[in-house]
């Protein structure tokens, strides 16, 4: 895929932005790719666009999809979307795939996906951009978000794969967080991170087919017991159980119909505008902290005296916090 945009010949913002809200899909794709991109003068470009974009964002439902490796996400993601655009909606698909940046490539565009819900013309699918850290990959996928939204999608899943912190990355975008888990009881259960279960607004337990039924039967058992011990986190919401099967499509719409229901007990409630402000906020603090590094760290007389510092500091003549202020003195001037 191509991933920088050329630096000529394409359209001025406004017409870009125009051309997006019109649902011009190629004009999409280069509005993602231009968020994508690294190079200052891109980012320049990318922030108009998102300028002239923002008061047309904020109407899709936002949701964040985990799981394990196998589980079954991509499966899922099929069936689901492909209900969603049945009942007459638009579904966008975004991946935050952190071992992309160790590969250069991404895991989740490995394979081939989500076939017949990436041939749909009311589906878009965009595979994790590479990136240097988890905070440069999450800031490009909001920054996706909201040109989706001004395209005029009414789903906008954030899928992820269920190892470390991309979890919360995903959970601190989107209006709810879906925790897709195996049909798996006893010890397996031990074995999902208590953390992660604790980001989730809903659970859903997949493959409860063929010989699986028992099994999916049982886990959701054993998990709704194990929500009980856990406070929730909105006192007008409670975490609900499901149980499905992405390959028959048993219990996928029953999904769609709980996502509803999450929108209509915390819509007008107003927790979910409290949420998205709150990750607004948050987003704004990341960025100040991204740029405060990359200043400091570009910085001639810091980068100076870095390497010295950090052998100080590994050699035991300097305490870290010391060294710190060492560096943070030159920046200052
Ligand atoms: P991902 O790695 O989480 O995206 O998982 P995939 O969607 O690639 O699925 C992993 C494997 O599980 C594949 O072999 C799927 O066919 C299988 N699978 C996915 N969903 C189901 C399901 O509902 N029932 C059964 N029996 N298998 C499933």
């Amino acid at each position: 895929m191509d991933s920088t945009p050329p630096a000529h010949g394409n359209p001025a913002p406004d017409s870009l932005a125009a051309a997006i809200r019109a649902g011009d899909r190629r004009a999409l794709a280069r509005g993602i790719t231009l968020v994508e991109s690294t190079r200052p003068d891109h980012r320049a470009e990318a922030e108009g666009l998102l300028a002239s974009l923002l008061p047309h964002t904020g109407g899709a439902v936002r949701l964040g999809i985990s799981g394990v490796p196998g589980v079954g996400k991509s499966t899922f993601i099929e069936a689901f979307g492909l209900h969603v655009i049945g009942q007459g909606g638009k579904v966008a698909v975004l991946a935050v795939d952190p071992s992309s940046q160790r590969t250069g490539g991404s895991i989740l565009g490995d394979k081939t996906r989500m076939e017949e819900l990436s041939r749909h013309g009311r589906a878009f699918i965009r595979p994790s951009p590479a990136g240097t850290t988890l905070g440069g990959v999450a800031r490009r996928t909001r920054e996706a978000m909201l040109l989706l939204e001004a395209a005029g999608f009414d789903l906008v899943i954030v899928e992820t794969v269920g190892v470390g912190q991309s979890e919360t990355a995903v959970a601190d975008m989107v209006d709810l967080f879906l925790l897709l888990l195996p049909p798996a009881g006893g010890d397996e259960l031990q074995g999902i991170k208590k953390g992660i279960v604790e980001l989730a607004d809903l659970i859903v337990v997949n493959k409860a087919d063929g010989d699986l039924v028992a099994a999916a039967r049982h886990a959701v058992a054993e998990y709704r017991h194990a929500l009980h011990m856990l406070r929730p986190a909105s006192p007008h919401w409670r975490v609900p159980v499901l149980s499905c099967s992405a390959i028959t499509g048993t219990g996928v719409p029953e999904v769609w119909e709980m996502v509803g229901r999450y929108r209509a007990a915390l819509g007008p409630t107003g927790d979910i505008d409290r949420r998205r402000a709150e990750q607004a906020r948050a987003w704004m603090w990341s960025e100040i902290r991204e740029n405060l590094i990359a200043a400091f760290t570009a910085d001639p007389s810091v980068k100076a005296l870095l390497a010295e510092t950090e052998a100080d500091v590994a050699a035991g003549r300097l305490t870290p916090g010391m060294a710190a202020q060492r560096l943070l003195t030159r920046f200052r001037g």
